[in-house]
């Protein structure tokens, strides 16, 4: 490995100084693994939540009572314009009516739900908390494995972890702001809620307690990380079965017809599970029963989004969030607009009807919550973890040049190119996940070959498969020797080394590849471009300045928020506070 010697210190040797130096002040929550580094036996003793309906011992806060950070999964800004008529006047509209709202900007290339839900909760760029794509190759394991795989835990309820799975936050380097919140009081409680395990665990940071959906028992579960067993509401909760209850449910559209103003029958859209591409959508996936398979298709579905809020709601009664003299916080990362602007499309009317049902979700639970807490009590931040790309082929029909890359195509292309320079079969692709090619280490090493030269003849190989309009070199990335262009900027800040691939490719607009570049529908994310990073960034509660700010940086967002709360900001953050959405206040 060539590795630059600067950059190892400031991306490697700097994080596990700074990991041991919170260790051994006592921050025994912070995993200290790094990279393909197995973690040390079982969890360290984060400080157990307290029992619920416990008081804290030592109230001190004069922070509100609860802190409800709300993520919706692909979600770009120009649904909240192209969608503000149709949208509640207590749910989102009110959000973005009383409080600061802005378009943040993503300033990184790889706008994916893992490192769009790491910069949200810590303020800073891939090359730093280390989430960079949602998969990665291992290379100390020789494996390709999800970002968040930890082998040292078990899913709760599940059969055996597989590498796909996200289990535990031990890859995310550095602090988030709820876990700055746990390290200011401890007293203070974290519980973070998705359907997707890793919009969950992103969220939840270190010290906090993440639930997600399992599409095996349709449950809502945790990890071994978390503790040993659930606590006894999350027993009381699963036994109510809800997901077996709303077995059969049809998903209709929430308004009439002629509130969609695009085309539903797209031959497009992808069908999964038997749901369908037009409404009305079954969400049995042909089963007679519930089970996996409709466990797993209702996650599409407007019957996802109903079990994760209404389990949201269950843990602030089971956590008594908000209720015990401190400042709490609750995540919820919704996941159902992510699942079905992937099936569907932006531009589909399914998609808006996720939208419109995820607002009328947060109308709900405003409503609920402002029951419960005086004005002043409660803080609202809003915000997306990336967009999404039109549907390739919708997009040509219009005569844009767009379309999807086959990860055979990337491969073949750079086996060939590296079989015939250095005049030596065998499999020189390690793996693909995207935007990252990974080199075999082995077939280096037996080409007794210069990884740099490497690097760059499969960078050139790749330019020639349409829609490929750039690459970034491992070597090249390490060194900064790159242009100085925007694009630059934003591949750098999103490659953490020992994670990243020989190659980083960049598309050109309306091209993507990955799991849905494979298929003949659907759409995808993943890019530098607007579609991709544009998201909404709303604050709502007694510390902010109502009105329209612009565009920010989405690395603003957790120092924002962790100035409102009078934190710490996370130990990495890079962003700023935005203090004209800020009230003024007394030490
Ligand atoms: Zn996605």
């Amino acid at each position: 490995m060539t590795r630059g010697k600067g950059l190892r210190i400031s991306s490697l040797v700097a994080c596990g100084a700074a990991l041991a130096l919170l260790v051994s002040a006592g921050f025994s929550g912070v995993s200290a693994a790094l990279p393909g580094r197995p973690a040390p036996g079982p969890k360290p003793a984060v400080a157990p939540l307290a029992k619920p309906g416990q008081k804290p011992t030592a109230a001190t806060t004069t922070g509100p009572k609860l802190v409800l950070l709300i993520v919706a999964d692909q979600f770009r800004a120009d649904n909240l314009t192209r969608w503000g008529h149709l949208l509640s006047e207590g749910g989102l509209k009110r959000l973005m009516k009383d409080g600061a709202r802005a378009i943040g900007r993503y300033g990184q290339q790889n706008t994916y739900t893992g490192p769009g839900h790491a910069l949200i909760a810590t303020g800073s760029y891939g090359y730093l908390n280390g989430i960079t794509q949602n998969k990665f190759w291992n290379r100390q394991g020789g494996r390709a494995e999800s970002m968040l795989y930890d082998g040292n835990v078990k899913i709760i309820g599940e059969k055996e972890l597989s590498l796909e799975d996200d289990s535990s936050p031990r890859n995310l380097i550095g602090s988030t702001v709820f876990d700055e919140l746990r390290f200011a009081n401890k007293e203070s409680k974290v519980v973070s809620v998705s359907l997707k395990a890793r919009g969950a665990i992103l969220l939840g940071g270190h010290t906090g307690q993440a639930y997600w959906f399992s599409d095996q028992t349709g449950e809502m579960t945790t990890s071994t990380f978390y503790g040993p067993d659930t606590a006894e509401w999350v027993k009381r909760w699963n036994g109510g079965k809800l997901a077996d209850k709303l077995f059969g449910k049809v998903w209709d559209r929430l308004l009439p017809e002629s509130a969609y103003t695009t085309l539903d029958a797209s031959p497009h859209e992808a069908d999964l599970k038997g749901l369908g591409r037009v409404f009305p959508h079954p969400t049995n996936a042909k089963q007679q029963a519930p089970g996996p398979g409709y466990y797993e298709s209702i996650n599409y579905t407007p019957t996802g989004l109903e079990i994760q809020m209404d389990f949201a709601r269950a843990a602030i009664e089971g956590e008594q969030l908000g209720q015990r003299g401190v400042t709490d916080a609750l995540a919820i990362s919704v996941s159902g607009t992510d699942l079905a602007g992937h099936l569907f499309g932006p531009y589909s009317h399914e998609y808006q009807d996720m939208v419109l049902r995820f607002d009328r979700a947060v109308e709900k639970l405003l409503q609920d919550l402002e029951r419960k807490f005086k004005p002043g009590e409660l803080v609202v931040a809003f915000t997306a973890d990336h967009g999404a790309a039109p549907i390739p082929e919708e997009a040509m029909q219009k005569s844009l040049l767009a379309g999807r890359i086959r990860k055979g195509i990337v491969k073949d292309t750079v086996q060939k190119a590296l079989s015939q320079f250095y005049s030596i079969q065998g499999e020189w692709v390690a793996a693909l996940e995207d935007p990252s090619v990974y080199i075999s280490p082995k077939m280096i090493a037996q080409a007794k070959a210069d990884p740099a030269q490497v690097e760059e003849v499969a960078g050139r190989a790749v330019l020639e498969i349409p829609g490929v309009i750039g690459y970034y070199t491992r070597t090249q990335l390490m060194r900064g020797w790159v242009p100085p262009t925007d694009v630059s900027t934003a591949v750098v800040r999103s490659y953490f080394p020992s994670r990243g691939g020989e190659l980083v490719l960049v598309m050109a607009p309306f091209y993507f590849w990955g799991k849905y570049g494979e298929k003949e529908q659907g759409t995808s994310h993943g890019s530098f471009y607007r579609y991709d990073t544009e998201v909404p960034m709303v604050f709502w509660g007694q510390p902010f300045n109502g009105g329209e700010y612009g565009v920010i940086d989405q690395v603003d967002f957790a120092a924002t928020l962790a100035h409102a709360l009078r934190l710490t900001p996370p130990a990495a953050c890079v962003g700023r506070p935005v203090m004209m959405m800020l009230k003024p206040r007394t030490p």
